[in-house]
């Protein structure tokens, strides 16, 4: 096991009409910045849940932040912050509100370009505007760590950035708030998840043992339950397995003192910047061929996944391997994810064009290992070109 810090200093209100709660949570005095996304949070009834609950505080409002939060917005919503002299900033929606929140946070008392932010990964943020937020969308884990991505559309970049000044202080989990969720939302959530835990749990070489069983646990109580949430009935108790599960899918536990590979995220989020893919959907893709790129290197810990995750005994090494990367694809497939480029009507040019993206943006030793070069990001999307 490798050295670590573990740090969450995020509260968690879990369960049923938890928004009330934020009231204890935020000063009696705040101007409170509340952002949220497209219609979701009004139609839903939750924005209204929140500014009840912020009661007698000033509180702006600021709606309007995209899937995959745009800097040009999110530049906007700073230039607000800053002229409303807002003091504490609340989103309200998913991973792309909580990401944008936490870059608007960081941006706010940020001197020099702010896009520097992103450039540097966050190495250069030393403070941030304290904030919460209300989970709509069980699937980033964004609630609960130090990490958001954020697109700048005319340089087709997406990146991503990490502070210890950006854990929300608290984040709301309500179970119920998923019930309005479209299928579509519910699969990508239950994939991101998956990939999320598989970067930091397939990964070489092995030996922490803790956050290996967890994150398998995790990973079988997804295997579990996504065929509930993929049929889209509002039950409680499966909603609330499968948000809780996705907060600890990346909030830091399984990952601690664990290598960590993050290739099929880097690689994804080329695929997003440059065709509009949903997160998820690109993740669907690259894992899958990742696997099978690495199959050698990564063999006993895939040996591994085999028999816990998916209780494959049977057959020899090669043959286990084959049928735990087969019932990964088959996974995310009967989620309705494909895990072709074709699907999406991409082919070699796109991988020209990815591969491309990954080189500007310094993307050339991904993989826990660093031995993912460009060649081998090709050679997953060769791999990924058709079924
Ligand atoms: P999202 O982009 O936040 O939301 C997707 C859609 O779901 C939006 O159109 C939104 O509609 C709708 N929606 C949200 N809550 C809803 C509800 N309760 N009912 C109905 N519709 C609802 O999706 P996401 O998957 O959570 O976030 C994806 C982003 O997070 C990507 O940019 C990805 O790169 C990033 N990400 C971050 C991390 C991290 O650790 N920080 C990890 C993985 C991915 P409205 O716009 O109308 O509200
Ligand atoms: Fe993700």
């Amino acid at each position: 096991m490798n050295n670590f810090d573990f740090y969450n200093p995020t509260r968690i209100l879990f369960g049923e009409n938890r928004t009330a709660s934020i009231d204890e949570h935020i000063p009696g005095d705040a101007r409170v910045m509340v952002l949220y996304g497209g219609e979701s949070a009004r139609r839903t009834g939750t924005l209204d849940e929140v500014r009840q609950a912020l009661g007698d505080r000033t509180a702006v409002e600021f709606g309007g932040i995209e899937a995959n939060p745009k800097f040009e917005t999110l530049m906007r919503a700073v230039e607000t912050a800053r002229a409303e002299h807002v003091d504490f900033l609340l989103a309200v929606g998913g991973g792309s509100v909580i990401d944008g929140t936490k870059f608007v946070a960081a941006a706010i008392p940020f001197e020099g370009d702010p896009w520097s932010i992103l450039t540097e990964h966050g190495a250069n943020v030393h403070s941030a505007m304290p904030f919460g937020t209300v989970l709509t969308l069980p699937a980033t884990g964004s609630e609960m760590n130090h990490g958001a991505v954020v697109t700048r559309a005319e340089l087709h970049a997406k990146l991503a950035f990490m502070s210890p000044h950006v854990f929300p202080q608290f984040s709301v989990l309500d179970p119920t708030k998923t019930y309005t969720l479209p299928q579509r939302q519910l699969s990508n959530g239950v994939a991101d998840a998956f990939v999320h835990i598989m970067e930091q749990y397939l990964t070489r070489p092995a030996g922490a043992m803790v956050q290996d069983r967890f994150a398998e646990g995790l990973l079988q109580t997804l295997v579990e339950l996504a065929p509930q949430v993929n049929e889209g009935e509002n039950d409680y108790a499966v909603r609330a397995n499968f948000m809780w599960t996705t907060t600890w899918a990346l909030n830091g536990m399984i990952g601690a003192g664990v290598p960590q590979d993050w290739a099929t995220h880097m690689i994804g989020h080329e695929l997003t910047a440059l065709y509009d893919i949903d997160h998820a959907r690109t993740l669907a893709i690259v894992l899958p061929s990742l696997l099978r790129e690495q199959r050698t290197v990564k063999a006993e810990k895939l040996l591994q996944y085999a028999e816990r995750v998916w209780h494959i005994t049977e057959g020899d090494d090669e043959a286990r391997i084959d049928e735990a990367i087969a019932k990964t694809e088959a996974f995310f497939e009967g989620l309705g994810l494909s895990t072709h480029l074709g699907a999406y009507d991409l082919g070699e040019e796109a991988i020209d064009a990815v591969v491309e993206q990954l080189e500007a943006h310094g993307m050339t030793s991904l993989g826990e290992q660093q031995d993912i070069t460009p060649a081998v990001s090709r050679r997953i999307l060769q791999r990924s070109l058709k079924a």
